[in-house]
């Protein structure tokens, strides 16, 4: 029958990396590690593997002898010496789920002892350890900023917990966390809180999820639910393994040698200390002395701690530290790389700043070359759209006219729809997928067109529903005029 590949790798005793490469080097295309493989498929790798290991070899040799028969020599896979790191993780959900509780029941039962004489502060992301190694959760509150960095196409979170109480199943928020994974294309894993309760219905969460075309490993789909209580601890071990478990399909490696890159998960400004900014390490090695550039500003670093409080001189790929250092509070999500010296450090950010005011001032006399739109014509093109309206009603009176816009060319992608005014989590989800939000019949408000204003998301409201659609029929086009 139909199997997993991961479930087969665990079957045959390979390491899902074996498993891969031996599909890779027999030919056959897969998605991930949790894509299914047909029944012939499945019976030959199997046979392929028994009789390898009838002549004795191991199965890893058995990828090696099939590698080397398909492959020139000298190929090695990719960053194959690059050592694993552990997986940082984000819990997103809607309000009143449990995001809270889950968070401080992992952290109360697997953050190592505090530190002798320190209280275990909040700095926006903790070390839990398990017995297949460390995780690290963020849990810094509006943490969706965080599922991407869209400007260098990078993200924080390598996998997103999205919790879903079971005595009230997908509520608006649970929609927006999980459009926010999908955007940026961070791995999902839904647990099914509350169920110590009696009004508790996991399995009727597990069918709403199909609604968002998230269809539960028991249904035959990909989605790995867990059903857990953060109250009393039942189920959250079994989350634990499922993170490990999706950490390795999705091969976490980075090279605590190699250039440090870093994002900063959280700041604050300290009366006594000064700036505080935590720095999640993803690249290469972080230490006390070394210049860090954050945007427009520098830093050099004076001290480190840990999440648990005690300081440290160095930290390699996902850790987070606390570091004392920076004159200005920088922005959370914001890019940190390192520089070798203080003359560097200014160099690189004095060039930020021409190259910003140059950008500045080429959009505002910016017009298309005919190359450009001959560009954008050739390959088929995305316009991807955040939907908010007063009713349920128009919401789906908008959708039905929109799907009938997709043509050949151009898919016109609704990527999240709601009643009433957009949130700043549509602008973070809009700046993330490359969306513009467009409301009917509601008005955003200030704020939140302030934050469109600072990530440079297009928000448009419209009264009647024939504009809209010619403003979508422009966004199609791709030529829409800049608004100032
Ligand atoms: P958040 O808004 O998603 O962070 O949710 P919280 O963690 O603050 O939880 C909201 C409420 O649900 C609180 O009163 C919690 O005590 C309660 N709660 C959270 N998890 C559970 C659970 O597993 N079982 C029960 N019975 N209550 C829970």
């Amino acid at each position: 029958s139909k199997i997993r590949i991961y479930a087969l790798a665990k079957e045959l005793g390979l390491d899902n990396n074996e498993m891969l490469e031996l599909l890779d080097s027999m030919g056959v295309s897969y998605k991930s590690a949790s894509s299914t493989l047909e029944e012939d498929m499945v019976e030959t790798i199997k046979a392929l593997v028994s009789e390898d290991r009838q002549t004795q070899n191991t199965g890893t040799q058995a990828v090696a002898a099939a590698k080397a028969a398909a492959q020139p020599a000298a190929e090695e896979a990719p960053g194959s010496d690059v050592p694993h790191r552990a997986p940082v993780v984000t819990i997103m959900g809607h309000v009143d789920h449990g995001k809270t509780s889950l968070l401080d029941y992992i952290r109360k039962t697997r953050v190592a002892a505090k530190e002798a004489g320190g209280i275990t502060q909040h700095v926006g992301a903790f070390e839990a350890q398990t017995s297949k190694g460390k995780i690290v959760f963020i849990d810094t509150p509006g943490h969706e900023a965080f599922t991407s960095i869209r400007a260098r196409g990078a993200r924080v979170a390598d996998i997103a917990i999205i919790v879903v109480a079971a005595d009230d199943s997908i509520m608006p928020q649970t929609r927006e966390a999980v459009a926010h994974a999908q955007a940026a294309k961070v791995p999902l894993i839904v647990a099914v809180n509350k169920i110590d309760l009696p009004s508790a219905n996991p399995d009727k969460v597990k069918n709403d999820l199909m609604q968002l075309g998230l269809v539960p490993e028991e249904y035959g789909g990909q989605t790995i639910t867990v059903e857990l209580s953060a109250k009393t601890g039942q189920g959250v071990e079994e989350l634990l393994d499922y993170i490990s478990l999706v950490a390795e399909i999705e091969d976490l490696r980075a090279d605590p040698k190699g250039e440090f890159k870093g994002v900063i998960i959280e700041s604050k400004v300290d009366k006594q200390a000064g700036v505080l900014a935590t720095i999640l390490v993803q690249e290469g090695t972080l230490n006390v002395g070394d210049f860090v550039v954050v945007g427009e500003t520098y830093g050099k670093i004076k001290a480190m701690t840990d999440s648990n409080g005690g300081r440290v001189k160095n930290a390699g790929p996902s850790t987070p530290v606390q570091v004392l250092g920076f004159s200005e509070a920088p922005v959370s999500g914001e890019i940190v790389s390192g520089a070798k010296n203080e003359h560097e450090a200014r160099d690189i950010v004095a060039r930020r700043k021409e190259e910003r005011e140059a950008a500045a001032e080429a959009t505002t006399r910016r017009k298309l070359s005919l190359e450009e739109v001959m560009g954008s014509l050739e390959q088929r093109r995305e316009v991807n759209l955040i939907l908010r309206a007063d009713t349920q009603g128009s919401i789906e009176a908008i959708q039905g006219i929109f799907g009938r816009y997709t043509t050949e060319d151009v898919d016109v992608n609704v990527l999240l729809s709601g009643i009433g005014a957009p949130t700043e989590g549509d602008v973070l989800l809009a700046s993330t997928a490359e969306a513009t939000i467009l409301c009917f019949s509601v008005t955003p408000s200030a704020a939140v067109l302030k934050v469109a204003e600072q990530k440079g998301v297009d928000v448009k409201s419209f009264r009647i529903i024939y504009e809209m659609i010619d403003e979508v029929e422009r966004l199609m086009k791709g030529n829409v005029e800049p608004v100032f």
